[in-house]
């Protein structure tokens, strides 16, 4: 049955007003009858144009059908064929910019909610898993070191395929960017926790608290530990500043200490160990998803937050869903807005941003229109706390303390698209190759590499 709606099922979320005190989802997801309607209006097209824009090819007019029959399992198992982490990319996916981007629903209406749909068949399905296989062991040991979307879906396909894999986490907690990154209201812990247990589940080894680079060389891994193969997926969570004057004083944070304090250790719960700023106004420079998130946060917190962005509203390079999540919880937006200066007072705290208004001229190398001054523009932002959301790159760890192991001038490991790196038995994938990206890229780097590994281990013993 066809459905001709033109506009997608709305989401169930949570009132703004709310939602804008407390940490809990946002998005509620849609129930299954809502759930079939919107799966009823997709055409099944015969040349796919959704899937051309999945990163990792979802069978996706395939897995929707399964719904609209009702079989929301069978849906389930159509994605996993393609996606380790369904239940996180069906809540995080810039899908706007991929799949739903080129849905034909989408020329005379919306496009079909294709991210709501692949999150409610993860989510129907481990409302109803039972307990996880352990794979026979084939008896070959693969070190993996980074615990993000790359490291996870690259170990949990290796566990798949038999092999013994241990899993080294610089932090006390795994789950990369999905863990101390993204907050709680757009992806519950509970949702990366079941993810990590079920690979532990498998017999997938996790040691936390296990900076590789310090404990163990990435040759050590190798020669003292016996690993036959090492994957490294470490991201990209090394800060960028501005360089401006003002970045060293009291209550200016990068937006990732601020979001690890708030998410990786839950600084906003009363019983937590770990302090936050609590600051009464808050000015976030940045226009990304980081952005978005370390404002939303800061309103939770009880801030009023604004933020800082140098070029306009149509080069916000955040999802539109979050821009307009963050903009109904009250977070202001200053748009072509330079900051110059952080201004202190005589303790050395932050108290204002000192801002020049710009204006976009000429398109710049990436294409898009360069900002320039206004003239005589500059005014003062007032801010008891600044956080800086401008990108990050790759740590420098791995490359200085790994002989032989190339990388590119900003720091990211080379790798070509098996993952395979300089270094013999060593591959890479995920943020730590690209620079910041996204989850679902670093996703199907993981498992491609997963595939590669299995090929250079068995090529060995052939
Ligand atoms: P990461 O997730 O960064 O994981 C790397 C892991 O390696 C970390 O746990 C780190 O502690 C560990 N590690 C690093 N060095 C070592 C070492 N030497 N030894 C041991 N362990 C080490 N993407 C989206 O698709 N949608 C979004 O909405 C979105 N929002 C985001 C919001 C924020 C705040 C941030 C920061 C990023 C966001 N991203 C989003 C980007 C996305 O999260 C990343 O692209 C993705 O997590 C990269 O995965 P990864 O596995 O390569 O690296
Ligand atoms: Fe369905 Fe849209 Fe894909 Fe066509 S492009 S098969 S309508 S999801």
């Amino acid at each position: 049955m066809y459905n001709r709606r033109e506009t997608k099922y709305p989401m169930p979320v949570q009132d703004p007003l709310v939602r804008n005190h407390n940490f809990k989802e946002v998005a509620l997801g849609y129930d299954a009858e809502t759930a079939v309607c919107e799966a009823e209006r997709c055409l099944s097209c015969k040349n796919r144009p959704c899937v051309k824009g999945c990163p990792v090819s979802v069978a996706i007019p395939e897995f929707i059908a399964k719904i609209a029959e009702g079989d929301f399992e069978a849906a389930y198992r159509i994605i996993s064929e393609s996606s380790s982490l369904p239940a996180v990319c069906g809540r995080v996916c810039p899908q706007e910019r991929q799949c739903e981007g080129n849905c034909i629903r989408g020329i005379k209406g919306e496009p079909v909610a294709i991210g709501r749909l692949e999150r409610f068949a993860a989510d129907m399905h481990y409302a109803g898993a039972g307990a996880i296989e352990r794979p026979i062991s084939n008896g070959h040991r693969v070190a993996v070191v980074g615990s993000g979307p790359a490291g996870l879906a690259c170990a949990g396909d290796l566990a798949k395929m038999g092999y013994d894999v241990t899993v080294f986490e610089a932090l006390h907690a795994a789950g990369g960017v999905l863990s101390y990154g993204i907050p709680e209201f757009r992806l519950p812990k509970e949702i990366v926790k079941r993810e990590v247990e079920n690979l532990i589940a498998m017999g997938v080894k996790l040691c936390t608290d296990s900076v590789i680079g310090r404990l163990y060389s990435v040759e050590e891994l190798r020669t003292e530990l016996g690993f036959e193969a090492v994957f490294l997926g470490t991201g990209a969570g090394l800060p960028r500043f501005l360089g401006i004057r003002g970045e060293n004083l009291k209550g200016v944070f990068s937006a990732n200490e601020y979001l690890t304090r708030a998410n990786l250790m839950r600084a906003y719960e009363e019983d937590s160990e770990t302090p936050i700023y609590h600051a009464k106004r808050v000015a976030v420079l940045g226009g990304g998803n980081v952005a978005m998130d370390a404002a939303r946060t800061a309103k939770r917190l009880g801030a009023e937050v604004t933020i800082v962005y140098r070029r306009g509203m149509e080069e916000l390079p955040a999802r539109k869903e979050e821009i307009l999540h963050a903009r109904e919880e009250g977070v202001e937006l200053r748009l072509l807005t330079n900051p110059v200066e952080l201004l202190g007072d005589a303790e050395g705290n932050v108290c204002a941003v000192e801002c020049v208004e710009m204006e976009l001229g000429a398109p710049d190398e990436s294409g898009r229109r360069r900002p320039v001054k206004k003239v005589g523009s500059e005014f003062r932002l007032e801010a008891d706390c600044v956080i800086l959301a401008l990108g990050t790159s790759p740590n420098p760890l791995l490359q200085r303390t790994t002989a032989g192991l190339e990388t590119k001038p900003h720091g990211e490991i080379s790798a070509d698209g098996d993952g395979k790196t300089s270094l013999e038995g060593v591959f890479a994938g995920g943020d730590a190759v690209t620079g910041s990206a996204t989850v679902i890229l670093a996703m199907g780097a993981g498992r491609r590499a997963a595939r590669a590994i299995d090929a250079y281990i068995s090529s060995a013993h052939r």
